[in-house]
């Protein structure tokens, strides 16, 4: 599996690289061909490995709330997904 990530990174690489640097009207349809590819592999890439059950969090949309404060470093937020329970800490600039 981890050669489509490998694919669709190269993909979207190249795409975005064509896109930048020609400004041909071929050249432009091919790379956003390229990109959108690119996308559709990494996309299908996370949502055969990730293990969350929903699947706007399989491809990394997380709908997080704030839970709480971390014990350990007091101006560390605690955020929870509302959807698969994911937890993330952030810290705060004081
Ligand atoms: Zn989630």
């Amino acid at each position: 599996m981890k050669g489509i990530q490998l694919a669709g990174s190269l993909l979207l690489l190249t795409g975005i690289l064509l896109l930048l640097t020609l400004n041909h009207k071929v050249s432009s349809v091919m790379a956003i061909v390229l990109i959108i590819a690119g996308v559709l592999c990494i996309i299908v890439y996370n949502l055969v490995i990730r293990k969350e059950t929903n699947l706007l969090c399989r491809i990394g949309l997380h709908k997080y709330n704030h839970v709480g404060w971390d014990e350990e470093i007091k101006s560390r937020s605690i955020y929870r997904c509302e959807r698969c329970q994911k937890e993330k800490k952030v810290m705060r600039a004081i």
